[in-house]
């Protein structure tokens, strides 16, 4: 049953098919009333049974798919974030503790890198609470497009209001520099451009990073985690718009 329900599509086109069958059935009761010489009365009975067990075949199946695009929907709402549309903390906890049990289980790497905004507070301080908000979705956007453009194994999750986690499962902290490198460019690259009023604002920001890859000592993902976070701090200490590796 769960895997039947697995196959069901989120909607049903429950009119057309009903159409399709009831077509079908009155053309051949009709070709069997003439071949079987059977009564009007026989048909019509035999008619009858088939429209009700049409709507109530088709009807089963229709909330059943209504109720599987429904979870899917409540699911979605659940597991990302409204603003940016990424994945949210709620499935990176779920997310981080799964991928780090089958790294050690399986002593296949991780890495996960996080990364901050820098003077965030700045930017909405001058541009203002909006501007912030499209800078937001702005850096998601590269991001996701750079994580789409290189593999899509790769997990973005906004974690906080400005600070992003990115979960690299089966990476070496050292096969992820390019990747990283590409993100800090593409970020720093890239002015937002803002329209306030009459006014056209542009907005220019950087990020911190902190990375690491998970070892031996790690006693669970919490620890993990602790590191990555303690990277991306010293990022901030140094001077910001910089990547530290622990
Ligand atoms: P740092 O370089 O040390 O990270 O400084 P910062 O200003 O980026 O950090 P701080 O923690 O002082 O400020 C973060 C700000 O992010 C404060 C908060 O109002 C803002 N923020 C959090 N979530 C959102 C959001 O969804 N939209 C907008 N526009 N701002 C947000
Ligand atoms: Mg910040
Ligand atoms: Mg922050």
């Amino acid at each position: 049953m769960k895997y039947i329900k697995k196959q069901i599509p989120d909607s049903f086109p429950f009119s057309y098919y009903a159409v399709d069958i009831l077509i079908f059935g009155f053309i051949l009761w009709s070709l069997a009333k003439i071949k079987f010489s059977l009564s009007a009365i026989t048909v019509l009975k035999q008619l009858t049974y088939m429209i009700f067990f049409t709507i109530f075949a088709l009807g089963y199946i229709s909330l059943i798919t209504r109720e599987n695009g429904l979870k899917k929907k409540l699911f979605s709402l659940a597991s990302h974030d409204e603003l940016t549309h990424s994945k949210n903390y709620t499935i990176f906890e779920i997310e981080l503790k799964h991928q780090f049990k089958n790294s050690i289980q399986n002593q296949k790497p991780l890495t996960m890198a996080m990364f901050d905004i820098d003077h965030f507070k700045l930017v909405n301080d001058t541009f203002g609470h909006l501007a912030g908000d499209k800078v937001l979705a702005t850096v998601v956007d590269i991001v996701q497009t750079i994580i789409n453009e290189n593999d899509p194994t790769i997990s973005l999750y906004r974690t906080g209001g400005e600070e992003f986690n990115i979960i690299f499962p089966g990476y070496s902290i050292n096969k992820t520099d390019t990747f990283i490198n590409q993100v800090r460019l593409a970020i720093n690259h890239t002015t937002i451009i803002y329209n306030q009023e009459t006014e056209q604002q542009q907005i220019d920001i950087t990020i911190s990073i902190g990375i690491s890859e998970v070892n031996q000592d790690d006693l669970n993902s919490q620890m993990f985690y602790d590191r990555v976070d303690q990277a991306m701090y010293q990022s901030k200490r140094d001077g910001r718009n910089r990547i530290t590796k622990k």
